[in-house]
Formats: C-alpha cells, structure tokens, sequence
C-alpha cells in the first residue's frame, strides 16, 4: 500500500499559511482557539506563531484572562504594515485610488475622474498610483497593484479585455505600467469589480459564511455577476463566466452595445432605470447615474412614478434571477453594487416574483439579499484581499 505524505517542509509552510490566514480573518484569535479551529498540534500552533511574530507578520494585542482558570489569553493580531497594496477601482464615472493593508484595512487616497479616452485616463491614473509608489513612508512596503475593473479581464495577459461602458478594448494594462513607470517592478493584479465584491462579501459577510453556491448580481451601469460555485468563484474558459447582464429576457427586444438583443441589462441597470424615470418626469438632480439612482429611491417615497418603475425593475430583476437559480441552483442571490441601495420593500417584490418563477425546490431555501458593503468598499477591500493573498502564498515559506 502507498502512503502519500507531504514533506515536512511543505506541511509547515501550508501551516503558517493556514495560521496566518485565520489571525487575518479572526483578528484577536488566541493561540487556543487556532488550535480549536485546525485540529493542529498545541506546539506546533505556538511555534508557527512565535515564527509569524518574529517575522513581524503578526503582533501580539491585548491580554485578557481565558475561560481556563490560571490560563492568560493573548489575542493575536495581523501586523497593518507587514504589506501595503496599491489598490484601484476603476469606475465608469468616477475611479478611486488607494492602499490597502495586511490586516485587511484600506484607504481610498485619491477620487479621479474616469475619461472615456483612456490615454487621457491613463495619464491622470499613472500618475496618481505613481505618486503612492513613490513615497517615502511607503517605500519597499508596497507589494502589488490590484486593480479592480468594470469589464472583462484576462488575468494572465493583465488585460481589460472589454471595458463596455468606456469603449475600451484590448488595453494591456499591466504592460502599459510598467512601460510608463520602469521602476515599477512589483506584481500588478486585475479583477472584474463583481468578482472583486463577491470576495469581499464572502470574507467577511457572517451571512454567507458556510454557502458554497452563491450569486453575485452586480447592478450598476450595465449589469454585472459573479457565480460561486462549490466554494470557489467560477472563471470560466477564458474569465467571461458570471456575465449575467448579457442574458437575453426577450429575443427581439432592443440591440446591446454587446451584439445580442434584449439583454437583461437594457432592463435593470440604473441608468436605464434613471433615464425612464427622466422621460416621464423630467430630470432628476445629481451629476451622475449613481446620484440620480439613490435620488430616485429616496423620492420613491412619496412619488408614484419612482415606484412604479422601481417596482418594474423588481419584475425584470425577478425573470433574470429566476433563470439564473433554475441554472445554478444556488443557496443564495446578492444583489449588489448600486443594487445595494434597493430599499427593503422591494427586495420582497423580488422575492415573490423569483418564487413565484423559479422551480419550487430550488427556491424552497433559497436567500435573496442586499449585499452588506457598497460598491465602492467592496471592489477595494476585495482588491486589498486579492493583493495580500497573492502576497502572502509567495511570501510565507
Ligand atoms: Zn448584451
């Protein structure tokens, strides 16, 4: 008989690995309570960590006293400055330019206008991002640049592969910067924003956490998704998977800037939404889609109009989702990025249509949701989670 094992060195590495990822995602766990959690030996646990703390990766906090009499407990901590992350979300109105932190803390630093021309973006961008690199505080902390991206991404060329809402195409991201900046000469990461919020949600949405088979709806310009399937986010052949606002509800129903017609898109994205409120209506105050989105919800109060069109985006929200559980049979639906300000009571419009729609036994457990982060906190602190655990898989050895 065969017995495989794993060597002893690699068993230690996916150890600290494991450790250091849960003082992460539990930060203020006990050496004890790791123990409870993987099963690992008490010396073991103790030497990883004094290990971690030594390498400056983790920090001990408070002492308190543990429910075992005579027993101290010593929280532990993910050290903030271990590893520092550029992070971006890119936006089709607005992008936001950032650091991200080991301990899982971010900070939105810069707020630039998205030009549609993406050699006047770039300018604006590189510059801001080189800006961070440069700095002294910050200097030899920075590990990565994640950006997070309203398109489709090939993360092996480090491309935007389409950007539909800014005409972008075929833009070598990662080969531009480090074209433009020689001494950029750390690792460059792009994510699609929904996938980006998908991973923030299920890190630290308390919700979600023992679902395996989930869906992410992104609402916002255009529509969105990210599929989580058997615990992991499905990429798909070549990254286009969770695509959703591409389905077509109506065969014939009116051309997408995506080739097909009838997308699900044309139906729910916000400025759809806006722009039929405003034909009816007339204009709504705000300087973007996102301002005219949240004014119209908060009118939506009092004025009929808001909530009639409100409640026939519930209807077309309803005949996607329902497809889309009927497919994936998922544990969960999130509607998020500007879906995230959808008030509760149309949520339940939502819910009576899917069920109503969908197979019974695929809705029978079936949890609709907001998700818990907006669209702008979700994308970074899913860019500071993808820096930091594409960081750490090469930095702990
Ligand atoms: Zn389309």
């Amino acid at each position: 008989m065969e017995i495989k094992t794993m060597n002893s060195e690699s068993m230690g590495r996916s150890n600290r690995l494991t450790i250091l990822n849960l003082i992460r995602k539990y930060p203020g766990i006990s050496r004890r309570e790791i123990v409870d959690m993987t099963g690992l030996n008490p010396s073991t646990v103790t030497n990883i960590v004094f290990d971690l703390i030594e390498r400056k990766f983790v920090q001990e906090g408070e002492k308190g006293f543990s429910d075992k009499p005579g027993k101290r407990r010593v929280s532990l901590l993910p050290s903030k400055e271990a590893a520092t992350a550029i992070i971006a979300k890119i936006g089709i109105e607005n992008t936001q330019i950032g650091l991200g932190y080991l301990d899982n803390f971010f900070e939105s630093v810069y707020e630039i206008k998205t030009s549609s021309n993406f050699d006047e973006f770039f300018d604006d961008f590189g510059e801001k991002m080189h800006t961070l690199y440069k700095k002294e505080s910050l200097r030899s902390k920075i590990m990565s640049l994640a950006i997070s991206v309203p398109g489709i991404v090939n993360r092996n060329t480090i491309s935007m592969e389409i950007v539909p809402h800014l005409g972008w195409s075929k833009i070598e991201m990662g080969k531009r910067i480090k074209e433009r900046f020689r001494d950029i000469d750390i690792p460059i990461y792009l994510e699609n924003e929904a996938k980006l919020s998908l991973m923030a949600e299920m890190y630290f949405n308390e919700e979600i956490d023992d679902f395996k088979d989930g869906i992410y709806v992104y609402v916002s310009q255009g529509v969105g998704g990210a599929l989580l399937i058997n615990g992991q986010i499905f990429l798909g052949a070549s990254f286009t998977a969770g695509e959703v606002g591409h389905m077509s509800i109506y065969a014939d129903g009116p051309k997408c800037h995506c080739g097909n017609s009838g997308c699900w898109e044309e139906y729910i994205s916000i400025d759809t939404i806006v722009k039929k409120y405003e034909e009816i209506n007339g204009k709504i105050e705000g300087t973007n889609f996102k301002e005219k989105f949240e004014k119209m919800i908060s009118k939506s109060e009092k004025d009929k109009v808001a909530q009639d069109i409100l409640n026939e985006m519930m209807h077309y929200l309803g005949v996607g989702v329902a497809n889309l559980v009927n497919i994936i049979n998922p544990q969960f639906v999130m509607i998020g990025g500007m879906g995230e300000k959808i008030p509760n009571a149309y949520i339940q419009t939502l819910k009576a249509e899917v069920k109503e729609r969908a197979l019974e036994s695929a809705t029978k457990d079936l949890l609709i949701m907001t998700s818990s982060m907006d669209m702008i906190q979700s994308a970074l602190e899913g860019c500071t989670l993808m820096a930091m655990d594409e960081f750490l898989k090469e930095a702990i050895s």
